[in-house]
């Protein structure tokens, strides 16, 4: 399942084709994915220029010259895929490529031409169209916490946003309203790197704590988007063989593994908080 990393990974290797790109060709071989698509998506897309290509928690947002906010979320296997042949003058419709592939456009910036497509075998990605001037108030975006790499998300956010809370720190950083886009995988790193114990109540840490926390959550993120960047290659050849990067992690799928810190450390458990695997070292998180 992408996160937050994997997503910022996909939204750069898209941006220097997409930003600035007249879409054209533009198909869509399903009527949904998780939601269905929005009435006219293609033709909505059709002969629109791409303003940017950013993020917002988990989904890739680009805004169009026709005051649209096209909004992409990948759900669990969702991938774009840029073939980057010119396509030049071709008069055929771009082709289908793999029965999975549910839309796909030409991307023209610049004199060159790329062929984008999206596929998602298991569908639980989705697409929308928002007016660009309302995507700050739509149910999608509305409650979102800050963004973990953004200077909003700090020891006093999380001090104010903790405050009083008995629910674990775990579970805690998981809520989307209080940091957006962090998943369960990057919260059991980040608290294994600062030393807390995914256990302690929320409202509980004190605030060096927090501080080490509000850096180890950027320092976690921030090392596996540098760690994407290598994969990109792969991701622009549009073979269909490649699955979003392995990280090599420090906690997550570790179970009764060595700690890296110190392989004297009992070994790596795994507990479930709030129906989700939580992955730690007792002994360097026992608070
Ligand atoms: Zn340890």
């Amino acid at each position: 399942m992408p996160e937050l990393p994997e997503v910022e990974t996909v939204r750069r290797g898209l941006a220097p084709v997409l930003e600035g790109a007249r879409l054209s060709r533009v198909r869509q071989n399903r009527p949904d994915l998780r939601f269905p698509f929005p009435e006219g998506f293609a033709e909505r897309l059709q002969g629109a220029t791409v303003e940017a290509v950013r993020r917002r928690a988990k989904y890739l947002l680009m805004p169009l010259s026709t005051g649209e906010t096209w909004v992409t979320h990948l759900g669990m296997t969702g991938r774009f895929t840029l073939d980057g042949t010119q396509l030049g003058e071709f008069e055929e419709a771009a082709p289908i490529v793999g029965r999975h592939e549910h839309v796909s456009l030409c991307a023209s910036r610049k004199g060159r031409t790329t062929r984008v497509g999206f596929a998602d075998a298991r569908r639980f990605g989705f697409m929308g169209l928002i007016p660009t001037d309302q995507v700050e108030n739509h149910p999608w975006f509305a409650g979102l916490g800050p963004e973990p790499l953004g200077n909003a998300f700090s020891s006093p956010h999380l001090t104010e946003a903790f405050r009083g809370k008995s629910q674990s720190i775990k579970v805690s950083l998981l809520d989307q309203r209080l940091v957006a886009g962090l998943g369960n995988i990057y919260v059991c790193e980040a608290l294994w790197r600062a030393r807390i114990s995914p256990r302690l109540a929320a409202g509980k840490a004190s605030k060096p704590r927090l501080e080490a926390l509000t850096v180890a959550v950027r320092q976690v993120l921030e090392e596996a988007i540098a760690a994407g960047g290598s994969t990109l290659r792969d991701f622009a050849n549009a073979d269909g063989g490649q699955g979003y990067f392995q990280h090599r992690f420090d906690v997550y799928g570790r179970e009764g593994e060595t700690c890296r810190r110190n392989d004297g450390h009992p070994m790596i458990r795994r507990i479930v908080q709030g129906g989700r695997s939580t992955f730690f070292c007792a002994t360097c998180q026992r608070r």
